[in-house]
């Protein structure tokens, strides 16, 4: 995961780290390292300079060059930002409610039918919650049978109705099935398309008016660098949604996802995907993200 921006920070911290005697001007060069190495991991241009702006200040307002340990102090103030970018705490998800609904949005191929299914399986092994899988993609058959195959594998129960053309009535129907059939959590998968088209966002909101769900999620796939950035922005204008779901983290990803969306959209990653086994789920911390990155 993010092998490549570890490498080229550690890199950029070497001489920090005790290789060398540290200057004024080895800040600003480390800095300036830091950046590139930002940006190669495909972080916003702007988030990358006001990333190294901000240890700078923080730098020099903890006298860096005069403390004992400059070199490891410019490392935590490093690894600070870098979590204080990606979230500060961890945050986890509203299950307050009987039923609690989550609805899931994003576009087709993200992932999101596999974290349906991933969530679900997460929520069953924590005992005291049973979920109930509701398929509300209207336009590929397929889509609900792949929904179908996930609940077999993680023996969770799923709502479809292949004559039932429309995403809200299903959405509430799954809901009155989820109450009448004592589930306590619904997670609803919805419709995605292969990029942001009008007819898309007016479904998914229309859904997520009708049902006011208590947690809406986004999910993403991380290989997509900017372009998740860009997305998430166009689906939380319209659905003001509560966390991002960052999938396909075990890929050859460069990271620049992670690091730039929540400043983005002031929302949090609240899980990541790692793999296409219903195991494959971490909850997102980003202090130990940011000490993965750091190496
Ligand atoms: P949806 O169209 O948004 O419902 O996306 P799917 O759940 O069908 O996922 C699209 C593809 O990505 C499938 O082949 C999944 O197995 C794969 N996938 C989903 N999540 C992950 C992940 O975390 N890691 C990897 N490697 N593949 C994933």
């Amino acid at each position: 995961m993010f092998d490549n921006l570890s490498e080229k920070l550690d890199k950029a911290l070497h001489v920090l780290k005790g290789h060398g005697q540290i200057t004024e001007i080895n800040v600003a060069e480390t800095l300036k390292e830091v950046r590139r190495a930002l940006l190669d991991a495909d972080v916003n241009f702007k988030i990358a300079k006001e990333f190294t702006n901000t240890v700078k200040e923080k730098a020099l307002g903890q006298n860096v060059l005069t403390t004992l340990q400059p070199g490891q102090l410019m490392v935590k103030l490093v690894k600070d930002e870098l979590t204080e970018l990606m979230g500060g705490d961890a945050e986890g998800i509203d299950l307050s409610g009987n039923p609690s609904v989550i609805l899931m949005s994003g576009l087709q191929g993200s992932g999101k039918t596999t974290f349906s299914g991933k969530l679900a399986s997460f929520l069953k092994n924590k005992k005291t919650k049973k979920p109930l899988l509701v398929a509300c993609d209207v336009y590929r058959p397929a889509a609900i049978d792949q929904l179908h195959v996930v609940g077999g594998q993680i023996g969770v129960e799923v709502y479809s109705d292949r004559d039932n053309n429309d995403p809200v009535a299903l959405a509430k129907a799954g809901i009155a099935h989820a109450r009448a059939n004592g589930h306590n959590v619904v997670i609803i998968d919805t419709a995605g398309r292969l990029a942001v088209d009008e007819e898309m966002m007016t479904e998914i909101s229309n859904i997520h008016k009708a049902i006011t769900p208590h947690e809406t999620l986004f999910v993403v796939d991380a290989m997509t660098g900017q372009d998740a950035v860009n997305t998430a922005k166009a689906f939380n204008d319209r659905l003001d949604f509560d966390g991002v779901i960052l999938t396909k983290l075990d890929g050859d990803t460069r990271g620049g996802a992670a690091i730039s969306i929540k400043s983005v959209v002031n929302k949090p990653i609240k899980f990541i995907g790692t793999g296409e086994k219903m195991d494959a789920i971490d909850v997102f911390h980003p202090s130990r993200m940011a000490d993965r990155i750091l190496g």
